[in-house]
């Protein structure tokens, strides 16, 4: 049976592109011996460095390899307080409740190492609003760091982050985005942003796992987190992946070439989605509001079973999420929809469908058929 996916936030396909680079450089050696060997290996990187900068307006010593998008969040987040703190700075932290684990999670231990956290507050769109008096007194005050996610991964809302590096940085506090969701799909300028660290992950926009991308000014820079043999600036010491590196430039030349179609495009599916499945569906509601990002459509079917709903799917052939931490079976409530000040039965019916390149109108007509017959059967299993 034909597989219909529609969790291309969670992962992409790899792009053929990047596959071929990647198996053309599958052999490198260290890209940090002396020898010939060495060289050509270093050649390879310095040229995918070197093309990620210039597709992301950075300069090259600014493009950071790092094993994900996970760990360049980590980097930033704790390096950054690292270098705070070693320089006798301010030991507050600012971020927002709906960041991924990526940054939630070393947000929480900073806390539980003596950090004081202060959350922006999230309206009931999933957007942070920096109008609001009392997140823009948050920001006023330095800090150490202050991080905000550029586009959230279950609602696709894409946030401010124009304004919020401008109310930081005048008053100093160095700011860390993590733009995992938006590299490759909308466009980024490092510099015209004026952020001092920035996250992606190659994964999103079809080049391979394992690589992530961490945009780092030289001052000020995060301190090391983690210690070797100085390896990228000594911010993420290890040998770096050379094939990794060359996939990840060839999968962004890519999907910058294809950006402004692909967003048109998937903007018009989604739209058909929004439209259709309220329609369908009695007593939904649809997460997403705009500004969002052109693949996602999430919505909430109050009293339906999360786990039903995705096993009910992938029965009929249809793969999705529902965009929460799962954890043993059990459909927790999502931290971000809670944010939201969403309610416990509709946040537990919650439903993510991320379109990506390889979707077309024919899968949106499978989900659409799919759907109405699967809520149904979840509505009856999430009543026991
Ligand atoms: N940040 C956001 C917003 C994400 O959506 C993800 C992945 O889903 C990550 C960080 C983590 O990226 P990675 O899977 O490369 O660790």
């Amino acid at each position: 049976m034909a597989s219909y996916f529609f969790d291309h936030a969670a992962t992409t396909p790899m792009r053929q592109v990047a596959i071929d680079a990647w198996a053309e450089h599958a052999g490198a050696l260290n890209a940090g011996g002396q020898y010939s060997s060495g060289r050509a290996a270093n050649a390879v990187l310095s040229e995918a460095r070197e093309t990620i900068a210039e597709l992301l307006g950075a300069d090259p010593v600014e493009v950071v390899f790092t094993g994900s998008g996970t760990e360049a969040d980590n980097i930033a987040v704790s390096g950054l307080y690292r270098a705070a703190q070693m320089s006798g700075g301010s030991n507050r932290v600012v971020s927002t409740p709906i960041e991924h684990p990526g940054v939630l999670e070393p947000v929480k231990a900073l806390a539980a190492s003596g950090a004081q956290v202060d959350l922006l507050h999230v309206g009931a769109t999933g957007h942070i609003d920096l109008d609001d008096p009392a997140n823009a007194a948050m920001l006023a005050e330095p800090a150490a760091v202050a991080t905000m996610m550029w586009a959230n991964n279950e609602t696709g809302a894409i946030q401010p982050v124009e304004r919020f590096v401008e109310l930081a940085l005048g008053a100093g506090t160095p700011t860390h985005v993590d733009a995992v969701q938006v590299v490759g799909h909308l466009p980024v300028n490092f510099h015209a942003l004026g952020v001092t660290t920035l996250a992606a992950s190659a994964h999103k926009f079809g080049g391979p796992k394992g690589v992530g991308l961490l945009l780092a000014r030289r001052s000020p820079a995060p301190a090391p987190i983690l210690f070797g043999g100085g390896q990228e600036r000594g911010l993420r010491s290890g040998t770096v992946d050379v094939a990794g590196a060359a996939a990840t430039a060839a999968a962004l030349k890519e999907a910058a070439r294809e950006m402004d179609a692909e967003a048109t495009r998937l903007a018009a599916l989604c739209d058909r989605l929004i439209e259709r499945v309220p329609q369908l569906i009695p007593d939904c509601s649809v997460t997403t509001a705009q500004p969002a990002l052109p693949g996602h459509a999430h919505f909430t079917f109050p009293g339906a079973n999360g786990d039903a709903m995705i096993m009910l799917l992938d029965v009929g052939g249809v793969e999705a999420s529902t965009g929460s931490a799962c954890n043993s079976g059990v459909n927790r409530m999502s931290h971000v929809l809670e944010a939201m000040g969403c309610e416990g039965d509709q946040a537990l019916g919650a439903l993510r469908f991320t379109l990506g390149r390889t979707t077309g109108e024919e899968d949106v007509d499978k989900l659409l058929a799919l759907l109405p017959g699967v809520i149904e059967k979840a509505r009856v299993a999430g009543a026991f």
